[in-house]
């Protein structure tokens, strides 16, 4: 039988750990998050591998590393509500709500949305709502929002995101063009908004009414 006990172990020693991730919660949230769980074909051997990979729709579950280090910029202390802005998988969501209180993601497409939905009822995730529509816009009805995640690339820091944030809180994007981003970490403070650049990125592109138009 497969260990992906083990799997996740070494995912995380080797990708994680060994490039600077240190925030122990973080660390314990991808060990324990069970990723093949979240692939259309959960026997993948590739689950644990460090790339992203398809999940339909012309969509990608992110690199591991990038999983990682996009949570540990939110600095998630456990009391927190999260926006996450491109469901996908689901599994980004899972490793919020292990360090969160409450997630809502929301999904462009609806079969994801719908897959994703599934993966994480399977796994007992109470804490999370999966919405289907465009992130692009955030969601107010929910908001404030203590930190934000687009897990898509955006061309801009969309004003609803901002303006869905709780004073001091974060929103981690990759902002750029549809081929190469940086990912920046926004901090809400009064009326002035402070941008830290992590590293360079490259995903999807966010599509919407404050994103990309489709192709
Ligand atoms: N977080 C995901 C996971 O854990 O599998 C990976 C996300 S994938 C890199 C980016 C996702 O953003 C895609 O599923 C895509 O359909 C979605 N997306 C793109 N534009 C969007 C929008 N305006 N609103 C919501 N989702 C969007």
């Amino acid at each position: 039988m497969r260990d992906y006990e083990g799997e996740r172990k070494r995912m995380v020693d080797h990708q994680i750990r060994h490039r600077g991730i240190c925030d122990r919660r973080v660390l314990a949230a991808l060990e324990k998050v069970p990723r093949h769980r979240f692939l259309p074909e959960p026997n993948d051997p590739a689950a644990y591998n460090d790339y992203p990979l398809p999940i339909g729709d012309g969509q990608t579950i992110s690199q591991p590393y990038m999983v990682a280090l996009m949570t540990e910029c939110l600095n998630l202390k456990g009391d927190e509500r999260v926006l996450e802005i491109g469901t996908g998988s689901g599994y980004q969501a899972a490793i919020l709500a292990e360090l969160s209180r409450r997630v809502i993601t929301i999904e462009r497409f609806a079969a994801l949305a719908d897959r994703a939905r599934g993966a994480l009822a399977e796994l007992g995730y109470h804490n999370i709502e999966v919405l289907v529509g465009d992130g692009s816009l955030g969601y107010p009805k929910a908001a404030p929002y203590d930190a934000v995640i687009v897990t898509a690339a955006a061309p801009e820091v969309a004003r609803p995101w901002v303006d869905q944030l709780t004073e001091r809180g974060r929103l981690v994007v990759p902002l750029g063009d549809r081929w190469g981003q940086h990912l920046t970490v926004v901090t809400k403070r009064g009326d002035k908004l402070d941008y830290q650049s992590v590293c360079g990125c490259v995903f999807v592109p966010l599509v919407g009414e404050l994103g990309w138009d489709p192709e």
